[in-house]
This record gives C-alpha cells, structure tokens and sequence, in this order.
C-alpha cells in the first residue's frame, strides 16, 4: 500500500548555495544533511508539513544525480512515495508490469529502504518507494 508523497526530489549542482536559495524560499532552515555513498550523492532534508523536499548533489561524475544533470540540467528528479511494506509493493508492481530498477530494497538516506522505478514504465517520471527501516 502506498500511503504518501514522502519526498521530492531535487538535484542541485551546487548543495550550498541551493540550500541557501531554498531556506530563503521557505522561510526556514533545512533540518539535516546526508551523505549516501553507495549513490555518491549528499542529499540536504527540508521539513514541509508531513512531506519533505531532498536537495540531492553529485559527490562523484559517475554519480547518477551527476549524468541526470548533465542530461536535463538541475530540476526535479524523483518522487518518493512512503509504503508500508516495500518487498510486498516489488511484487505487486512487478506483476503489474512496472520496470523496477533494484528488486532487491536497498539503504537510501534518511533511514529507508528503497527502490526505483524505471522512468520508461511511469510516464518519464523516476518513482521512489521508501519505507522507514525500524
Ligand atoms: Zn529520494
């Protein structure tokens, strides 16, 4: 069951200047800063009501937040939908027909488990499943 948008994500170029562009836009400060190395991103969290908004930049050219860039410059690069049980949600996706990019969940920032939907079977849009790891 998907329960709620519980991220958007944002790939900057630059992490501090688009963390200042965005504490000026919200009026507030962002509440954490995350580095995931097996992704070679950092990722900077605002709080906004009970969803979030995730700066995410490249800390390596390989890094796909880096070639996302280079493809389509910064802009929104994912939503993440909050789920209750991630392994039950990969199997029903999957016989659904959707293009799941790593079956197996893995640690993403900010305590999840996650996996990625292929942007080709969502209408160009890359879909993050997460669910707190507890
Ligand atoms: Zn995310």
């Amino acid at each position: 069951m998907i329960k709620k948008i519980e991220h958007i994500g944002i790939a900057v170029k630059n992490m501090d200047e688009s963390n200042a562009l965005f504490e000026s836009l919200f009026g507030k400060a962002h509440y954490k800063t995350e580095a995931v190395e097996s992704e070679g991103v950092k990722t900077s969290f605002f709080k906004m009501g009970k969803t979030k908004i995730e700066l995410l930049e490249a800390t390596s050219s390989d890094s796909p937040i880096a070639k996302f860039i280079e493809k389509k410059g910064e802009g929104i690069h994912h939503i993440a939908f909050d789920v209750k049980d991630i392994k039950a949600e990969v199997k029903r996706l999957e016989k659904e027909g959707f293009h799941i990019l790593n079956t197996t969940p893995k640690q993403g920032a900010d305590n999840k488990l996650v996996v990625f939907l292929h942007p080709k079977s969502t209408n160009g849009v890359l879909i993050e499943l997460c669910q707190e790891i507890d």
